[in-house]
């Protein structure tokens, strides 16, 4: 039997907040693999213009090398539209197969928007879901609402402290925007490419 970590997300751009719960998922729960999944890119969904894929895609790939355990998949970015959570989840079983277990990784402010009322039963039935702590969302108040969800639906939400990180990517933009400093926030290979790049200016 495999485990293998997913971790969706924009990564517009991928930052160490990022970097450091997949970390932290991957050796607690003694995993063999995190796949990071870049979403396609999504119409209007976030309230400004998200960074074509492939962009994405790449500084993903850029932060990501120095991890041996760290893999990147393009199954969204290649898939057209917009893809829900449930679909990747069933293309990576597919390719994966019944010898292994994924476990869904995702930060506090996520993990609610993922699983939804409608979707939990099915969700659940497929993976494991982990959910880490992010600066701004506190491990009780995730609990509490991890506990609703558990006892309803009699399936198991992990929930583990990882180190904080007061990092977003929507703060990194702002600060290329505004001509701050982006340094020791995310890898040095991505801070280069978004400069080379002239993204978020
Ligand atoms: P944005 O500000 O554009 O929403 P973001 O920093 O939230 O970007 P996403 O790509 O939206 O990054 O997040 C992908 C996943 O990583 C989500 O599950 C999110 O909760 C988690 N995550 C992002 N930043 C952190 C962080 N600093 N600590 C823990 N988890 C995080
Ligand atoms: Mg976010």
């Amino acid at each position: 039997m495999s485990k293998i970590g997913i971790m969706g997300g924009t990564f517009d751009p991928i930052h160490y907040g990022h970097l450091v719960t997949a970390e932290a998922v991957r050796s607690t729960f003694d995993l063999d693999n995190v796949l990071f999944v870049p979403t396609g890119n999504p119409p209007h969904k976030k309230g400004y213009k998200v960074t074509g894929s492939v962009h994405r895609y790449l500084m993903t790939v850029l932060a990501t090398v120095t991890n041996p355990f760290f893999e990147v998949s393009r199954i969204e970015i290649d898939s057209e539209g917009y893809s829900y959570t449930i679909d990747t989840i069933k293309g990576l079983k597919k390719i994966y197969g019944k010898t292994a277990d994924l476990y869904f990784i995702s930060g506090a402010d996520a993990i609610l928007e993922i699983i939804t009322w409608k979707q939990v039963n099915e969700l659940l039935d497929l993976c494991f879901f982990v959910a880490a702590t992010r600066p701004g969302y506190e491990l009780k108040e995730l609990n509490q609402k991890i506990n609703e969800i558990k006892k309803i639906y009699n399936k198991q939400i992990f929930s583990l402290e990882v180190p904080a990180m007061a990092i977003s990517s929507t703060d990194i933009r702002k600060r290329v925007r505004e001509k701050r400093p982006i340094k020791y926030l995310l890898p040095e290979s991505v801070e280069y490419y978004i400069k080379k790049n002239k993204l978020y200016v």
